[in-house]
């Protein structure tokens, strides 16, 4: 079956250790039709191991027809991530982040799968406005949700990079993931915490709007990361969806003249994304409870609460 109107996605990644941390154990994928984001967690070398065995997972997948194909994948990741961590003792307690965006086609159009474990974020940028596509699944974020905190107090809370869900921690893992329509014009971003525990959404957006080709993109949001503390690594990687009969990226803007009738549909149109509730017909198990021996890296992973559930809120 022939694609109606084949779409092009221009993608740059870039990653950087940050200015506090000794190494990087974030990990980006790029390629013609996946792309992600990993930010491994675990000590010595054990989180880069985790975040680079998720990629390569993601990156070696055979099958990319579905929303289901990718989160398969990244379960697959999963169980590669604990079976490498039961295997050898020094990588025990390692874990990742992931969230990744999939072309894939399904009939005669292009669509985007879109999974996330974890806190690092997926955004869409559209018409000049930016929406953070993926919900946290961190301790501020739950509390937020909750009522026991408002975002601006999340931003600044000193356990901002607790999480509740990684892959590693489990033999299954659940996988948010979302169905997105790809059109000319569109930005993606994936990125790791590093980058918005230091830069507000708003000039985030500022840089999406300024910075027409994807690797300015990226270097601007790494550097402006640094510039602001660079506490965490940094990683960021941007997808921009293009008209493939536009040769030179400088073609495409990241932020298009508003004709007015598409302005509320960047920001919130329901045909636009379908919520793939994908969790196996098993209740998921909760995450292991932090203990107060489990040290660095388990100190960013928390059970999930009791009598919390964020499965079935929107
Ligand atoms: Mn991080």
């Amino acid at each position: 079956m022939a694609l109606k109107n084949k779409l092009a996605f221009l993608a740059a990644e870039q990653t950087h250790v940050g200015q506090l941390r000794d190494v990087n154990q974030d990990a980006s994928l790029i390629t013609d039709d996946i792309f992600a984001v990993a930010d491994g967690m675990g000590g010595h070398a054990a989180g880069d191991i985790a975040a680079e065995i998720a990629v390569d997972a993601l990156a070696n997948a055979i099958r990319m027809a579905s929303v289901d194909d990718l989160v398969v994948a990244v379960k697959d990741a999963n169980k590669a991530i604990v079976k490498r961590a039961t295997a050898e003792p020094e990588l025990k307690g390692m874990g990742t982040t992931v969230v990744a965006l999939a072309v894939f086609v399904d009939g005669d159009a292009q669509h985007l799968a879109l999974i996330n474990v974890g806190d690092s974020r997926g955004y869409r940028f559209s018409n000049g406005v930016i929406s953070q596509l993926t919900d946290d699944h961190s301790l501020v974020a739950d509390l937020v949700r909750d009522g026991m905190l408002r975002p601006d107090q999340a931003e600044q809370h000193p356990q901002r990079n607790v999480i509740t869900r990684a892959l590693g921690i489990d033999t299954d893992v659940q996988v948010d993931s979302w169905i997105h329509d790809p059109k000319v014009g569109d930005r993606y971003l994936l990125c790791s915490d590093g980058l918005f525990n230091e830069v507000k959404e708003s000039e985030i957006a500022k840089v999406m709007s300024k910075f027409a080709h994807p690797e300015d993109a990226v270097d601007e949001l790494v550097d402006r990361a640094n510039a602001a503390g660079g506490r965490d690594n940094i990683t960021v990687v941007i997808v921009d969806v293009v008209d493939p009969k536009a040769k030179e990226p400088a073609k495409v803007r990241a932020s298009k003249p508003s004709d007015g009738a598409e302005d509320d549909a960047a920001v919130d149109d329901p045909t636009a994304e379908t919520k793939a509730d994908v969790s196996p017909v098993t209740a998921p198990e909760p995450a292991p409870a932090p203990t107060a021996e489990s040290g660095g890296f388990l100190s960013r992973i928390l059970g999930r609460k009791k009598g919390t559930n964020r499965d079935g809120a929107k």
